[in-house]
């Protein structure tokens, strides 16, 4: 459930029409909805509230100042994966005790600062990784709480990109491996091992991959508990889909969690469980205005200020974002067209083939469920100023990012001289 919908005609983010905001702010513009954001880290938490439990929403799914405050505030802990994301959640006051820190190639730095900031744990991807972090963590007088990420080899049935673990992925540990790799751990001085992670991929419909992959961890878990290795927190990751359009019926979290901990009954673990897309996903829209509509040989093209360097996921997943007008009439003829940006590149496009309503040059349109992976994944290509993004509440909106400057986009270039 979001916070989007029609009033008289008019798309809003829960008491704000979007027409105004463009007005404000130009084009094009991530609008996030902060009730919707909590609702959806709400419902998420109340779902496992009968075990201890952490969440530590995934920060790369949107990363953006007032997501993460709104999320701190709620009682978020976080996933980080980078020393930008650590300084990010830092910045929204989050104590080290609620960050888990992932990812495969976490440098000397990022992990000296993560140390510094006493993270929960670090979720360990490899052998040199663990040396690694032994190392600094012994420079700096401390024991590091680890966890190894484990590979389960399911199959999560997701696009290719977005599937994570499979034996040719390059995340985390075969888990043929990882009961040696906990016993070096255990006689390593400066880390303990007090986590067992895994996260198998993102945007998950089905429950069976993560009930599959979780069989294979707590078996791991038990055989690690015989052989005296503490295992206390269990990361089960992120990965819960979301819908993209009516016809995608994803799990609600509710019946996520129930799988889960039926799986899970009687282990005696804290849980930790790292969702981006099902928080954030449906909490954002982006916003454009249409600057053309050119008639092709084949079909017509709806040409928007917004491009593949604000929305990626379509050029890079391939994937499904529904398109409104900001406006609706019920006038309008419906046709096939492809929606598509400026930039110089044929994957440039927000929507292929779809059947829309005939859009006319000047208009607004809204690209649904754009939270998670839209601006965080943005870029400058073409030399593009990064879109505004706002923030609304109730009948209030905000920008909490503002539009980029071409100015900006060159502050710090020299010639070579
Ligand atoms: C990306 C990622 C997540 C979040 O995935 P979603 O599909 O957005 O829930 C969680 N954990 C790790 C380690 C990740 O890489």
């Amino acid at each position: 459930m979001d916070h989007f919908r029609y009033l008289d005609h008019r798309l809003h983010c829960e008491q704000v029409p979007l027409d105004q905001i463009a007005e404000h702010v130009g084009t094009p513009f991530y609008c996030y909805s902060r009730a919707t954001l909590e609702r959806h880290f709400d419902v998420f938490r109340d779902a496992f509230s009968s075990i201890e439990h952490l969440i530590c929403y995934s920060v790369k799914a949107n990363s953006t100042l007032a997501v993460l405050d709104t999320l701190a505030k709620r009682g978020a802990g976080f996933d980080i994966v980078s020393g930008g994301e650590l300084a990010r959640v830092k910045r929204v006051g989050c104590p080290g005790q609620r960050v888990v820190f992932s990812g495969v190639g976490k440098t000397e730095a990022e992990i000296r600062a993560a140390l510094e900031h006493r993270v929960l744990m670090f979720n360990v991807e490899s052998q040199p990784e663990l040396l690694r972090i032994n190392a600094l963590a012994g420079q700096m007088g401390l024991r590091a709480p680890i966890a190894l990420r484990i590979n389960p080899d399911v199959d999560p049935a997701t696009h290719p990109y977005i599937s994570t673990g499979l034996k040719r992925n390059k995340f985390g540990i075969p888990h043929q491996q990882a009961e040696e790799l906990y016993r070096l751990a255990a006689t390593l001085e400066h880390v303990q091992p007090i986590g067992l992670d895994c996260h198998i991929g993102s945007q998950l419909t089905t429950l069976e991959p993560f009930v599959d992959a979780l069989k294979r961890v707590k078996a791991l878990l038990l055989r690690l508990r015989q052989q005296g290795i503490a295992i206390r927190y269990l990361d089960l990751g992120g990965g819960l889909g979301i819908p993209y359009d009516t016809q995608q019926t994803p799990p609600h979290p509710e019946r996520y969690a129930e799988a889960l901990l039926r799986e899970i009954a009687g282990l005696d673990v804290v849980l930790i469980l790292e969702p981006g897309r099902v928080i954030v996903g449906n909490a954002g829209i982006l916003v454009a205005r249409v600057e053309y509509v050119k008639s092709g040989e084949e079909k017509r093209f709806i040409i928007t200020d917004a491009g593949m360097n604000d929305l990626l996921r379509p050029a890079l997943y391939d994937a499904h974002h529904t398109i409104l007008p900001v406006t609706r009439r019920f006038d309008r003829e419906e046709i096939m067209a492809d929606v598509v940006g400026p930039i110089c590149e044929s994957g440039d496009f927000l929507a292929r083939d779809r059947m829309l309503p005939e859009f006319h040059a000047g208009e607004l349109l809204a690209v649904r469920s754009a939270g998670a992976y839209g601006f965080s994944m943005s870029s400058n290509y073409n030399s593009r100023p990064r879109a505004a993004e706002v923030m609304v509440h109730q009948d209030r909106f905000a920008v909490v990012r503002p539009r980029e400057t071409i100015e900006q986009l060159m502050e710090h270039e020299v010639p070579f001289v």
